[in-house]
């Protein structure tokens, strides 16, 4: 026991690697999962679509027992990927008419996105980047973002650079620390921000080297991207004490998935299990975008309601995110809902209280 865990923490990087060396990495590997014949041959045809990749650890976590796992569900490829339905958009939060030159999003004065690689460590069936992430060769280059930098630069309006993808974190130490530099040197950035589902699929990745990169000037929040309790672990615990203990603000993200956690005992356990184990802070819960070939996982926004005020009267504040929609044509995320107030008459209010009980409330300012 005592050597094995010496070796690792000598060998911190190794581990990590053995991780994604060991994973499913190219399509023809989903030929080492315990998959019948049929469902092998479904989730070849369907990874055409959007490549499949996942380290081992996370692909540990499946129950292949059960062909609803929601693990399974996020990362195997399933036949009905094919199916396109009428509306579904290639880039449905409009991050591409919002981008003033290459790998940036400048849609809200204050904050910008900036994408240093389109790989990332797993690849999510929902992604609404997808279409995006398809595209080969646009990894990290420091040449590739100057113009973004530049912009920057360029806009003392900008506080908060937020680093997605692709996922950040699938970069090497190195390079992030030439991002985190590059971005701390510009006076008027005050946070950065980084979008990762790293912590959550490949946790070992999360070393006091990539941490150590990470720390400067800048506050750093990270942002994580549980969907389930499933997928809290030992090792995900490990690596946001790490983040944790390095200062960084941990905040998380989900996407409402129908099947994986559509329901107020997944959403829950998840969010409890968020805070009060990971000391992750849930922040939204996006109803799902319109990504192309991905209704089987869509809830309506009824539906995304209803549990969200499930979730209101269940959970303390600091367990509850909200639950916004990311509109198409760059509109933002918008807040869903539930709302409470039902009608005004004059001064009253007639608002429904979390035990659903209607009370009035009188507007009382002064003159
Ligand atoms: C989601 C998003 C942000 C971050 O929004 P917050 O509400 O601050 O989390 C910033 N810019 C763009 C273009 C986004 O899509
Ligand atoms: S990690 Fe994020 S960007 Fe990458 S495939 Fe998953 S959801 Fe998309």
């Amino acid at each position: 026991m005592t050597t094995d865990a010496n070796l690792k923490s000598a060998d911190a990087d190794s581990a990590w690697q053995d991780d994604v060396r060991a994973g499913v990495r190219h399509v023809r590997d989903l030929a080492s999962l315990p998959l019948s014949p049929a469902e092998r041959a479904a989730a070849q045809e369907a990874a055409v679509r959007h490549k499949v990749r996942a380290p081992k650890t996370y692909l540990d976590l499946i129950d292949w027992n059960d062909p609803a796992d929601p693990i399974r569900a996020q990362i195997i490829p399933s036949p009905d990927e094919l199916v396109e339905t009428e509306g579904e958009l290639d880039d449905p939060i409009a991050d591409h008419a919002f981008s003033p030159v290459p790998r940036l999003t400048h849609r809200h004065a204050d904050r910008v996105l900036l994408f240093p690689t389109y790989q990332c460590a797993v690849y999510c069936r929902f992604c609404f980047r997808k279409e995006s992430l398809t595209s080969i060769g646009r990894g990290y280059t420091r040449e590739a973002l100057e113009d973004a930098f530049a912009y920057i630069e360029a806009h003392p309006e900008i506080r908060e650079v937020i680093l997605t993808g692709g996922d950040p974190l699938s970069l090497p130490d190195k390079a992030l620390a030439e991002i985190r530099a590059r971005i701390e040197a510009i006076a008027h950035v005050r946070l950065l921000r980084i979008h990762t589902r790293v912590p959550v699929v490949l946790p070992s990745r999360i070393t006091p080297g990539l941490v150590g990169a990470l720390q400067g000037r800048l506050m750093v929040t990270i942002v994580t991207h549980f969907n389930h309790a499933r997928e809290i672990t030992s090792d995900t615990e490990l690596a946001c004490r790490t983040m944790r203990q390095a200062g960084f603000v941990l905040l998380n993200q989900s996407v409402l998935l129908k099947g994986v956690n559509d329901t107020v005992e997944v959403l829950e356990e998840l969010c409890r299990e968020l805070m009060y184990r990971l000391g992750v802070k849930p922040y939204y819960l996006h109803h799902g975008d319109l990504a192309r070939g991905m209704a089987h996982r869509r809830t309506s926004i009824a539906e995304g309601q209803a549990l969200a005020g499930a979730l209101r009267a269940r959970l303390s504040g600091i367990c509850n995110p909200v639950y916004v929609l990311d509109l198409p044509e760059g509109g933002g995320k918008v807040p869903l809902g539930p709302c409470y107030l039902e009608a005004q008459e004059g001064d009253n209010w007639r608002i429904r209280g979390l035990d659903g009980e209607m009370r009035v409330y009188r507007d009382v300012v002064g003159e």
